[in-house]
C-alpha cells in the first residue's frame, strides 16, 4: 500500500501528517520571485508548519487553500517576515527574495515589508485622511522628492487600486469613513504606493459583501499584471476565479500545488480532492 492508499484508508478527518507524504505536484517554477526551502515554524511547542518548499511565480496569483489551522497564514508571514513580531514563533529554513535570502545578514525588514507588502482580512486604514493613507509610506522610505511627486504617487497608487474615481474629489477626508469595500482598496493603494514586488493578501474579501468582493477580484486580476500576488483564501470559488496556481496546506504540510485549473479539476492527492469535493474540511 502506498502513502497515499494508506492515507485515504484512514478516516480523511483524522489524518496524521506523517501520513501525508511530499508536496505532490511542482513547487518550483522558472525565474520566481520568491524560492521558499524547507521552511519550518514554531509556536512554542506547536510545529505550524513542517517543511515547505514552494515557489512564488513572478506577475501570477499564487492562492492558498487548505482547512483553518493548516498554516496558510503562518507561511504568508514568513515571506515578510510578521512572524518576527509574534512571541515565541522560530522560522528555519531558507527563503530568498530575487535571490536573496531574507533572514540573511544586513536584510532590512522595514524595506522588506514594503517590498512584499501585506493586504488583511479585516481592511485597517489608519485615522488619517485618503490622502496621507496613501502618502504614509513613501514618505515614510523617502520615495518622492518633492509634493507634486508625491500628488502623482498618490494618484496613480488610488487609480491602480481602482479607487480614485471614488476619491478624487475627498482626498482629505478620513480613510475610515469609506466604505469596508473601498477601505480595503485603499489599503492596497497604500500597499502599492510604496513600489512593492510582491503582495500579501490575507483573505482580503472576507469582511466584505458579494459586490465589494467582486470588486477586489478584478482588481487582483488587473494588479497581476504588475506584482506577483499570494492570497489566503477560504472560498475555493475565489482561488479558482483569482488564481494561475494553487497551494494545497493540511496539518502544516504543502500537500500539493500546480496550476489552478489542474489542481480543481484533477487533484491528484487525496487530501486535495477531498477539501475541494467538499468530504472534510
Ligand atoms: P490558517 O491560516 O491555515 O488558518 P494559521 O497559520 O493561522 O492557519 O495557524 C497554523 C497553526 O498555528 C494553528 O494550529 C494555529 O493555532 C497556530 N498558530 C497560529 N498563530 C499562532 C500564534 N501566534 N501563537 C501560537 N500558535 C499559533
Amino acid at each position: 500500500m502506498t502513502t497515499l492508499q494508506a492515507a485515504s484508508a484512514k478516516s480523511l478527518g483524522s489524518l496524521e501528517v506523517g501520513s501525508i507524504g511530499q508536496t505532490v505536484g511542482q513547487s518550483t517554477v522558472p525565474d520566481p520571485v520568491f524560492s521558499c526551502q524547507d521552511v519550518n515554524v514554531r509556536y512554542g511547542s506547536k510545529h505550524a508548519l513542517r517543511n515547505v518548499t514552494l515557489d512564488v511565480g513572478r506577475r501570477q496569483v499564487l492562492a492558498m487553500i487548505g482547512p483553518s489551522g493548516c498554516g496558510k497564514s503562518t507561511f504568508l508571514r514568513c515571506l515578510n517576515r510578521m512572524n518576527d513580531t509574534i512571541a515565541g514563533a522560530a522560522v528555519t529554513g531558507r527563503i530568498l527574495l530575487d535571490g536573496q535570502d531574507i533572514h540573511g545578514p544586513g536584510q532590512d525588514v522595514v524595506r522588506l515589508r514594503a517590498r512584499v507588502g501585506m493586504v488583511f482580512q479585516k481592511p485597517n486604514p489608519f485615522p488619517k485622511s485618503i490622502y496621507d493613507n496613501v502618502a504614509y509610506g513613501p514618505r515614510l522610505h523617502g520615495l518622492t522628492r518633492s509634493r507634486s511627486d508625491l500628488d502623482e504617487l498618490v494618484c496613480t497608487s488610488l487609480q491602480r487600486a481602482g479607487l480614485w474615481n471614488e476619491v478624487k474629489d475627498r482626498l482629505k477626508h478620513a480613510g475610515t469613513g469609506l466604505s469596508g469595500g473601498q477601505q480595503q482598496r485603499l489599503c492596497i493603494a497604500r500597499t502599492i504606493a510604496v513600489q512593492p514586488e510582491v503582495i500579501l493578501m490575507d483573505e482580503p474579501c472576507s469582511a466584505l459583501d458579494p459586490v465589494a468582493t467582486a470588486r477586489i477580484e478584478d482588481l487582483i486580476d488587473e494588479l497581476k499584471e504588475l506584482y506577483a500576488i499570494v492570497i489566503v483564501t477560504h472560498s475555493m470559488h475565489q482561488a479558482a476565479r483569482v488564481s494561475q496556481r494553487t497551494a494545497y496546506f493540511h496539518l502544516g504540510a504543502l500537500v500539493e500545488v500546480g496550476e489552478t485549473d489542474r489542481i480543481f479539476t484533477n487533484p491528484r492527492h487525496r487530501l486535495t480532492e477531498a477539501y475541494i469535493t467538499g468530504r472534510f474540511g
